[in-house]
């Protein structure tokens, strides 16, 4: 079984009532939820837990993270930085929503600023699937729509992706490449944009089927072992 977990800064939603009102039991729940009742074992971790929820056995035993910030990423600290990214390089999956593509973990295993243009108006987004055969599009069709959401456009400072899956528009005529695959080490990236707190996006089932895709699509492959360092012994016979 597939081990997850959702980690959420969980400012907004103990902060301000309207998206308290949209998210009560706080946007990780919201994650959760569909990933529970796609079979995952799924936990939660929040910025305010000791160690922010990801101490070395929690990440030991997550085979995929979900990485949902926005507000705070300043107050996350280097040291859990370094572990999430040693545990992906090992193989752990990696999938960043949204917000998080300002992310410290996210611009460090990109290396690129990470920055984007954006504008808070509710426009709608419609989001092209460009690779209907890849494993993270099963079973969108051409494009799904949200009603409402942030805007975010072109150009996006990330590294070219290994694979891009979805292209969104918006109603104000930016675009944006919305599903981006990464491979770093033996670890999958996917960074999927929607999710702005003040709008309903992670209860529209379309979001939903994408993360739980992506999940399965980053889950590290069975039985791999690093293994680096000196080698006195030749495998063949020399000279
Ligand atoms: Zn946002």
């Amino acid at each position: 079984m597939i081990r997850v977990t959702v980690w959420n800064e969980f400012r907004h939603e103990r902060h301000s009532p309207a998206v308290a009102a949209i998210y009560p039991d706080g946007i990780h729940e919201a994650i959760a939820r569909p990933l529970r009742a796609a079979g995952f074992s799924v936990r939660t971790a929040t910025l305010d837990e000791p160690e922010h929820g990801l101490t070395d056995q929690v990440l030991a035993d997550t085979d995929v993270l979900i990485w949902w910030g926005h507000t705070a990423h300043h107050e996350v600290a280097d040291t859990a930085v370094d572990r999430v990214q040693a545990r992906v390089l090992a193989g752990m999956g990696l999938v960043v929503l949204h917000s998080g593509h300002f992310s410290k973990v996210f611009k460090r295993l990109m290396g690129t600023s990470c920055d984007l243009k954006w504008r808070e108006a509710g426009e709608r987004e419609r989001i092209w699937v460009v690779e209907p055969g890849h494993p993270i599009a099963e079973g969108l069709g051409d494009y799904f729509e949200i009603a409402e959401e942030e805007m975010y456009g072109e150009r996006f400072d990330v590294p070219p992706p290994e694979a891009l899956v979805f292209i969104s528009w918006f109603q104000g005529g930016e675009v944006f490449r919305s599903g981006c695959c990464y491979t770093r080490g033996a670890g999958r990236i996917f960074y999927f944009r929607p999710g702005h707190e003040t709008h309903p996006t992670y209860h529209h089932p379309q979001v939903q089927r994408v993360i739980v895709n992506a999940v399965r699509w980053a889950a590290p492959t069975p039985g791999v072992t690093l293994a680096y360092g000196h080698r006195p012994q030749p495998l063949e016979r020399l000279r």
